[in-house]
């Protein structure tokens, strides 16, 4: 698993923190505007600079309900940023020089030992330079002047976080299957989680992640050996910024990041909302394998032998974009169906690290090809020459043929098919790459 590091903007209303925050993320956002159900009032992106890459948060879309105070919303948004980030940008607006609340934002940030760039935004014009000396009683060292609305001073500012996060330290992953549960609340995470780790021998418990609040926990089942990710300090409940639905987002975001796969509890009780497939579309961004675990199963009534099957049917209507994704009914409250749960889990682990031979590979694919040829499609026809699977997170094929542009999608999901059927390629997400052979 790559380290990525996240990086918070703070800073007090219009100094420009989304326009940075946008300046940032800028050459992603045809990715991310594709993603479903994830992109209304985004405050947080993958971004990378010099082929880094790193989880960049705008705090300022971090908000407390309307009654609260203004200060009291800038203050819980700088002290989510020590919380959350390994790196802080503290934004400063030019126009108008050190004002009181930037003052009490740096008094927060004095407590942290995490590294702090101060940056004084809207310096549109390259302006006298000494005047920026001003900056420097704030006790941040030197500033770094940009202008986000003009992309002005980005590389220096993207340098400067790039130097920072070489120094976090990699944390060397551990032993075995990561798996964190997702889902909105009430579902039973924390339910689920305990169940789980009541039954089980707990290896190290717990050990402290990356973020100061998440809590690992390993344990082993029969031989194998597991982690699992405690999302939003499940298990920990009733600090107030985790009732924040933004703040819980990111958390979410950090943890399916440190994870091999990924289950999304789901009421069976009660019906899905966008909440839900809005949580799944997390991690669907973030190329995880999805398991769909429905839980409380003991407080479906009225079950009959076909039950499992329409509410399977109707739950996967609200998930199209996971087919590929295992479901399993379980029961947290009573530790009923917890062996299934287990073993999709060894079953999609084992499918995401499976690799294929090369030499078969590509005797399926002429197989496929010469059965049922590509259509014509954008004024040719696409022929694939050979094939390969490189090291990925998630299984991933290169196709070389003779031109990307005659892949007509119907016949990228035939050969997706014909590599999952034959492989067995069960209950993981796969990327099919085209491209052109020299
Ligand atoms: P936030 O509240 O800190 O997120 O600030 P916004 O990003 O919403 O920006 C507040 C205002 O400042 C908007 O009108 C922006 O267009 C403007 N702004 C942002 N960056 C710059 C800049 O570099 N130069 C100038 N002149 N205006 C900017
Ligand atoms: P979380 O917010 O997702 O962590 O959910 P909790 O684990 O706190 O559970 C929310 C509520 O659902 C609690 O009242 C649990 O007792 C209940 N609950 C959790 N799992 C089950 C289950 O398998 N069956 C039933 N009937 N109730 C459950």
């Amino acid at each position: 698993m790559a380290q990525k590091g996240n990086v918070a903007i703070v800073g007090r209303p219009n100094v420009g923190k989304s326009t940075l925050f946008n300046r940032i993320i800028k050459n992603r956002l045809s990715i991310v505007e594709d993603t479903p159900g994830v992109t209304r009032d985004r405050i947080y992106a993958f971004s990378e600079w010099l082929t880094r890459e790193f989880l960049i948060i705008d705090t300022g879309g971090i908000t407390l309900n309307n009654t609260a105070m203004f200060a009291q919303k800038i203050k819980m948004q700088a002290e989510i940023a020590i919380e959350e980030a390994d790196i802080i940008i503290f934004v400063l607006s030019y126009k108008e020089g050190i004002a009181p609340d930037d003052e009490m934002i740096a008094k927060i940030l004095y407590q942290t030992k995490k590294p702090v760039i101060l940056v004084i935004n809207k310096y549109d014009k390259q302006e006298k330079e000494s005047e920026l000396y001003e900056y420097m009683t704030l006790g941040f060292g030197e500033p770094i002047a940009v202008s986000a609305s003009h992309g002005i001073g980005m590389g220096d500012l993207l340098d400067q976080v790039i130097s920072y996060l070489d120094q976090i330290p990699v944390q060397s992953k551990t032993e075995g299957i990561h798996f964190s549960l997702i889902g909105k609340p009430n579902v039973g995470k924390s339910s689920l989680t305990n169940a789980i780790l009541g039954e089980e021998r707990v290896i190290v418990s717990p050990i402290a992640g990356t973020t100061t609040d998440s809590i690992d926990t390993v344990f082993k089942r029969n031989t194998q050996i597991y982690t699992v990710i405690d999302t939003a300090g499940i298990r920990r409940k009733g600090k107030i910024y985790e009732k924040l639905e933004k703040y819980s987002v990111i958390r979410t975001v950090s943890s399916i990041e440190r994870s091999d796969l990924v289950l999304l509890i789901i009421d069976g009780k009660i019906p899905i909302t966008d909440q839900d497939t809005n949580i799944a579309g997390i991690a669907f961004e973030q190329n995880k394998p999805i398991i769909l675990v429905v839980n409380k199963w003991d407080a479906v009534t009225e079950k009959d032998d076909q039950s499992m099957q329409k509410i399977e049917k109707s739950i996967r209507g609200y998930f199209k974009y996971l087919n590929y994704a295992k479901m399993v009914f379980v029961s947290a409250l009573e530790k009923k169906r917890l062996h299934l749960l287990f073993q999709t889990i060894d079953e999609v682990y084992d499918r995401l690290t499976q690799r294929v031979k090369t030499s078969v590979l590509n005797e399926i694919l002429v197989k496929a090809q010469l059965l049922n040829p590509s259509p014509d499609f954008n004024g040719g026809r696409l022929k694939i020459y050979y094939a390969t699977q490189p090291d990925s997170m998630i299984p991933t094929f290169i196709m070389f043929c003779n031109n990307p542009k005659y892949i007509h999608f119907s016949y990228k999901r035939f050969l997706e098919n014909q590599i999952r059927e034959y492989f067995a390629f069960d209950g993981v997400p796969m990327k099919i790459l085209f491209r052109e052979r020299k």
